[in-house]
């Protein structure tokens, strides 16, 4: 992968990223995102956000290679503190990171929101979490995604702030939208995460330490859900 070859993952967020936008890739570790929207014309203008420093002068590095400094300016910050308000992003992604972990980015970096950009997010896992988080800050899910990749599966969700919205516990837990559309490669996802699921209860009944009544039961509760899905 770079910044003219991006992975299927990378190429599907590229896809969900509005045209002309002003885009803030927060961890953008080499900047290949940015880059390669900016080299094919369909961004306006960027900022690659990077909180560790290797990876900030490896998109320092991608930017200056392809003659990109004066519309992509790369800031090593934690977060949305990357984000600085002349930029006048209109949209954010924050992708290749743990649902939990952007979802704490979102929540420490509220201040740097406007309100106005559109979300692109591609968490690895902790979907669950990161949809909560929306949900409670007025996000509504606009899109999404699941894609396989190297034999991983990758979620993609797109949202924008439109105002107060209501999920269900398993709307939260399998996607709102790609609970609706059922595509194949959604249940293979969940036919595999049936089984992981069964065997890890199964482990847990067998568990020398006790495990919290309450972990036994939301593992149950969201087997019963899958169960359910897939019949
Ligand atoms: N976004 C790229 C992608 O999807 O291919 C890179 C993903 S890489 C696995 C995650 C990157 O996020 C790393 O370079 C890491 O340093 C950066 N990162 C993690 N936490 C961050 C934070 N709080 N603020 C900025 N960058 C962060």
């Amino acid at each position: 992968m770079n910044e003219h070859t991006l992975s299927l993952r990378l190429e599907r967020v590229a896809a969900n990223v509005p045209a002309g936008a002003r885009l803030a890739d927060i961890g953008s570790d080499h900047g290949y995102l940015p880059v390669a929207l900016m080299r094919r014309g369909l961004i306006t203008a960027a900022v690659a956000g990077e909180v560790a420093t290797t990876p900030f002068h490896a998109a320092q590095r991608t930017v200056r290679d392809n003659g990109l400094e004066q519309q992509i300016t790369v800031r090593q910050a934690d977060g949305l503190a990357a984000i600085e308000p002349h930029d006048g992003i209109t949209a954010i992604s924050v992708c290749g990171m743990g649902g939990e972990t952007i979802r704490d980015i979102l929540e420490s970096g509220k201040r740097h929101l406007s309100g106005q950009e559109r979300l692109v997010l591609q968490p690895n896992g902790g979907e669950q979490p990161l949809r909560q988080w929306l949900m409670d800050n007025g996000y509504s899910i606009l899109h999404e995604e699941l894609l396989r990749e190297n034999r991983f599966y990758y979620e993609i969700i797109v949202a924008e702030r439109i105002g107060p919205v209501a999920y269900t516990a398993e709307q939260l837990y399998f996607g709102p939208l790609q609970l609706q559309a059922r595509s194949p490669v959604f249940i293979a996802k969940w036919q595999r995460l049936l089984l992981q699921k069964r065997k890890t209860l199964a482990s847990l009944a067998h568990a020398r330490q006790t495990v919290p009544e309450e972990k036994v039961e939301e593992i149950a509760r969201q087997i019963g859900w899958m169960t359910q899905l897939l019949a």
